[in-house]
């Protein structure tokens, strides 16, 4: 179960040797898309070389129009794992279809989308599996809600889950989601899961991810997702909220600044 009261030590999660949770802080950073072999070795090399410790690109993409690229399939996980090799960074993608999951033997973390929070067939799928999951905040999820999905992956007996807040809907329309910074000592209260930020998606604004990095690092979160992209204004996916790799690598030192003063 997630919950604190029955399994009171925070959980570590090894995610392909790195390990997330319990005082283990983790980066993960890299495309929305991945878009070509080029791009993606690219990315990886500069995310690596700034420190991150997880390589993060979709290869299936929940788009909101059916007319949005729609991700590179098969083609693109292998794309991450040729990434992997050469790198040495664990890879983190999305699944949209349980189907799919003979494509991720490879892949040392499958994430949950928002959009899928509540795929309680798949949920259950992937309790019979022990891979990591990284199961995103649905966009307007309470945390009950969230928290039981949780629950769903483990009652099959993975436990290895990390809740993902991603930001939610509001009343507010300035930005594409609000961060609920709040879930990290929420959770803390709640569960023993590690809990991760994504300002990327919280904000949809680059400008917005290195303030909200850092105020997630100051509140405790085991760690940070990342969008990050070689040429953000030709990106097919999410350009706008992606950093280039000199902004990453400025972001990966404040946040050493920030872990060193909290
Ligand atoms: C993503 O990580 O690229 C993504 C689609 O995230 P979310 O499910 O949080 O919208
Ligand atoms: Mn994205």
């Amino acid at each position: 179960s997630a919950n604190k009261k029955l399994h009171p030590t925070p959980s570590v999660v090894d995610v392909g040797g790195v390990k997330i949770g319990g005082g283990h802080f983790a980066v993960m950073a890299g495309p929305c898309s991945v878009e070509s072999k080029e791009q993606v070795l690219e990315i990886a090399r500069a995310v690596k070389a700034s420190g991150a410790n997880l390589l993060r690109g979709g290869a299936f993409k929940p788009r909101t129009s059916p007319y949005s690229f729609q991700g590179m399939g098969n083609e693109g996980i292998e794309i991450l794992l040729e990434a992997k090799k050469e790198t040495g960074l664990p890879i983190v993608s999305e699944i949209m279809d349980i189907e799919d999951l003979p494509f991720f033997e490879e892949v040392d973390m499958l994430q949950v989308g928002a959009r899928n929070m509540q795929n309680f067939a798949m949920l259950k799928k992937l309790g019979q599996i022990d891979k990591p999951i990284l199961l995103k905040r649905g966009l307007s999820a309470t945390y009950e809600e969230w928290i039981m999905s949780a629950e769903y992956i483990m009652a099959g007996g993975n436990k290895n889950v990390i809740l993902c807040e991603r930001g939610i809907r509001t009343f507010e329309t300035g930005i594409r989601n609000v961060l609920d910074i709040t879930a990290v000592p929420y959770l803390r209260e709640k569960t023993h899961l590690p809990i991760i930020i994504d300002p990327s998606h919280a904000s949809g604004m680059w400008e917005m991810v290195e303030p909200l990095s850092i105020a997630a690092t100051a509140i405790g979160a085991d760690g940070l997702l990342i969008e990050v992209h070689n040429d953000p204004e030709r990106a097919l996916c999410d350009g706008p909220q992606s950093l280039k790799p000199s902004k990453f690598d400025r972001l990966m030192k404040e946040i050493a600044l920030v872990r060193n003063t909290v």
